[in-house]
């Protein structure tokens, strides 16, 4: 599966903030947007002012950029959510939310999504107990995500779970609640500027 192998940091850099895409390294003084902030480049330190299409596309990389999704499937997240009955920028979160990466990211399975992508890919995760490798997959309300290899996750240590997800520790999974609003995804990223330019 296609993904963006470049530097994670330089990503942070290029959109001005943190986007967390490093797990535990993001928290620590060695981050890059805590020593070098500017934007990569010889002339990342100048300032420029963005045109209105350039305030939207700066928006739709760092969604792109903080999911881990390429231009194709973003695209095709945007078409479902512009589709959708509801709100089409809380659909197109509410489906970047569902992906089963996230949610294991979310679950505190892996400290980066990057990471979460990679343990689904080793065959460690069952959805509604089948194992699956596939990390698009889209989970819906009363999906159960469950590890059947425990020494193999990096679990975040003090991490909350946020509360549309219910977490059996005896039984050790964790049950779609339900899927998140708008008001439940806490990223720096201005969503309605993003369907706005794809709705043009
Ligand atoms: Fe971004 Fe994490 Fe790198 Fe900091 S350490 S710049 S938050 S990827």
């Amino acid at each position: 599966m296609a993904r963006n192998t470049g530097p994670k940091c330089r990503q942070c850099r290029r959109e001005g903030t943190k986007l967390y895409l490093k797990g535990a390294r993001c928290e620590t003084q060695k981050c890059a947007m805590t020593r070098r902030p500017t934007r990569p480049g010889q002339h990342g330190a100048k300032r420029t002012t963005l045109t209105p299409f350039g305030v939207q596309l700066r928006e739709k990389q760092k969604l792109k950029r903080i999911y881990g999704v390429l231009e194709k499937q973003f695209g095709i997240y945007v078409s479902k959510a512009l589709n959708s009955k509801g709100i089409a920028s809380e659909s197109l979160l509410q489906i970047l939310e569902s992906r089963l990466d996230n949610i294991v990211y979310r679950c505190g399975f892996a400290t980066s999504r990057a990471e979460a992508r990679q343990l689904i890919r080793r065959g460690i995760f069952k959805l509604n107990n089948v194992e699956v490798n596939v990390p698009s997959i889209q989970v819906k309300a009363g999906d159960i995500v469950m590890p059947i290899a425990f020494d193999k996750l990096h679990l975040k240590e003090g991490y909350t779970i946020p509360k549309w997800l219910e977490a059996n520790v005896q039984e050790k999974y964790v049950k779609i609640d339900r899927l998140p609003s708008g008001d439940d995804v806490n990223e720096p990223v201005n969503a309605q500027l993003i369907v706005e330019s794809y709705s043009r």
